[in-house]
């Protein structure tokens, strides 16, 4: 396979430049009308018959983070992800993983490419019901060719790392769904990829299971260290779980940013939105809510000898609790030096403005 990672690109492990994707016969003719009028998705429907599945979408994923996508159903995000390992193809647009383009594999090339660069975990699970939990969760190195026993033990320590280890013998459709989950989320790392794409993996489990399955993947996640793509349609799930998040609307990314980026400052009214039902209390940081040293001082004197510390990295939940108990303002610190204050006033404005639909 060919693979040449520049090192300007550095950290980049995907790189999803203009890419558009537009399902039907005249998908060409309709991108056309898009550059040239300006059409939107509904006009290129009624006229073209085509539809809009990704719209002009520009993103960087970094090695090691996980980036979600959120967006409504039907937003483009599972049309946008299946680009990365070429189950789509782009009307316009380059998808690059780790320097490979992924438009230029050849059949053979593109196949390894799949089986051992990208492990990918559907929201239905797709196991064979009639197979071994340990059979299923090996399948993607039966695929490669690899002997029964190396598969075998492969495939029981994958199982451990999510904790099934004790069901390898059981048939897939014995297990709860939220098992089932965990046996996919063990068959994409049984081939070790360097980039996992999950699309809505936790969305059709209960939401306790759903919670528990966050935690673990979260725990998982900072062992294993794997560069992740992460789609789902609920921005609560994209706040925990996302180091970045993309906010998708009608094929086309609206906004990129932290959880925390994207809380403070919504890109535009249909972001503010969703972002009103948010707790920011885990979200935001220190940092976002301070108010500059000499401001403070310009208004109430110099800082009294008891003031509290924290770091600005501390989020709101911390601070409140500091509040709670000492009527002292907080010097926020930034690598030990002091950078900015936060009193009542300012955690209190944070949260009510957090309540509040604009
Ligand atoms: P999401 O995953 O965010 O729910 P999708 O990527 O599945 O959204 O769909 C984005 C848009 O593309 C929707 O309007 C959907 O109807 C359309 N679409 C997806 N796949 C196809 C297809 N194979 N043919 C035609 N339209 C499609
Ligand atoms: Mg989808």
């Amino acid at each position: 396979m060919t693979s040449s990672t520049s090192p300007s690109q550095g950290e980049i492990v995907i790189d999803i430049a203009n890419v558009w994707k537009i399902f039907g016969t005249n998908a060409d003719a309709a991108l056309q009308a898009i550059h040239e009028k300006g059409l939107s998705k509904k006009q290129i429907h009624e006229t073209y018959n085509a539809v809009v599945g990704v719209a002009d979408v520009t993103l960087d994923i970094r090695k090691g983070e996980i980036f979600c996508i959120m967006g409504l159903s039907g937003s483009g995000k599972s049309t946008l992800v299946r680009h990365i390992n070429r189950l789509l193809e782009p009307t316009a647009g380059k998808i690059m993983v780790d320097g490979i383009d992924a438009m230029a594999l050849s059949p053979g090339e593109l196949q390894e490419f799949r089986n051992r660069k990208i492990g990918m975990v559907f929201q239905n699970f797709a196991l064979l019901p009639h197979r071994s939990v340990l059979d299923n969760v090996a399948m993607p190195l039966e695929i490669r060719g690899i002997n029964k026993n190396e598969r075998l033990r492969i495939g029981k320590k994958v199982l451990a790392m999510v904790e099934l280890d004790a069901w390898g013998n059981k048939f897939a459709h014995e297990l709860s769904g939220g098992m089932q989950q965990r046996v996919g989320l063990a068959r994409a790392l049984a081939a070790d990829p360097d980039v996992l794409l999950m699309d809505e993996p936790f969305s059709a489990l209960d939401p306790l299971i759903r919670r528990q399955l966050q935690d673990e993947f979260i725990k998982l996640s900072a062992v294993m260290k794997k560069t992740t793509v992460f789609i789902t349609h609920d921005l609560d799930e994209a706040v925990r779980i996302g180091d970045r998040i993309a906010i998708m609307r009608d094929g086309r990314v609206v906004q990129i940013g932290t959880a925390e980026d994207i809380v403070m400052h919504p890109a535009d009214d249909y972001v503010a939105e969703f972002v009103a039902g948010i707790s920011r209390l885990k979200v935001v940081r220190a940092r976002a809510v301070m108010q500059p040293l000499e401001a403070y001082e310009k208004e109430f004197g110099p800082l009294p000898n008891d003031a509290q510390r924290a770091d600005a990295d501390e989020n709101l939940s911390t601070l409140i609790k500091l509040a709670i108990n000492h009527d002292a303002p907080i010097v926020i610190a930034e690598n030990g030096k002091s950078v900015g204050v936060v009193t009542r006033r300012e955690i209190l404005t944070t949260v009510i403005e957090g309540t509040e639909t604009s």
